[in-house]
């Protein structure tokens, strides 16, 4: 499984900095263990324009697991930054079909109708999450809409609010996508790098994004 981590830099200097990034050394998810830089591969990220981002990896110092360290816009497997993603949602919550959706953010219609679909689906759950997260942080509520895509996009106003007041400002999305573990568009499948059973220390460095969107 990728880690996502809450990334100080805007997409743009995080791509300059290539592979000079230095994230933080999360504890292994699996065994709690320190973990150590190891490696880690290119991959594509769609903004306003297509480019290259280096993501980092760490190996568990135990158990030998290895973790992708994606800076919170990187929704694992996908090519597109989840602000765009999270755009997509606030434009169907206001009532737009896929379709201008689609040439308002200049992304293909297949490609917004599955993240539309997709979140429709989960809307109900990550809402329940996001609301969840936002009252341990101090949110103490308001009326939200009822129809599922408003009241996520409002859920995610709402965590987004409470990072706001502890941390800075920050794009609500990027928060969503932290808080949620990158699922906003489903399950973080496991063991992206490695098939199920194999040696996590022998895994190539292959991206979480081998096929594109
Ligand atoms: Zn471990």
């Amino acid at each position: 499984m990728s880690i996502l981590w809450p990334c100080p830099l805007a997409v743009d200097a995080y791509a300059a900095c290539g592979q000079a990034i230095d994230p933080p050394r999360p504890p292994c998810p699996a065994c709690g263990a320190p973990t150590q830089a190891w490696h880690g591969y290119w991959r594509h990220l769609r903004d306003v324009g297509d480019r290259l981002i280096w993501i980092p990896r760490v190996r568990c110092s135990r158990c030998g697991r290895t973790q992708a360290l994606l800076p919170w816009f990187v929704l694992p497997w996908r090519w597109d930054a989840v602000t765009w993603i999270g755009r997509a949602l606030e434009l169907a919550a206001q009532g737009l079909g896929h379709r201008p959706i689609a040439a308002v953010l200049a992304r293909p219609e297949t490609t917004v109708r599955g993240w539309l679909r997709r979140l429709r689906l989960g809307a109900p759950e990550l809402t329940r999450r996001l609301l969840a997260e936002a009252v341990r942080a101090g949110w103490s509520g308001f009326e939200l809409p009822v129809p599922p895509l408003p009241r996520l996009a409002a859920a995610v106003r709402a965590r987004a609010a409470q990072w706001l007041r502890r941390h800075g400002p920050a794009d609500g999305w990027w928060v969503a996508n932290l808080v949620t573990g990158g699922a906003l568009l489903g399950t973080n499948r496991d063991a992206p790098l490695a098939p199920a059973g194999a040696d996590a220390s022998m895994a190539p460095t292959a991206p979480e994004v081998p096929d594109g969107p």
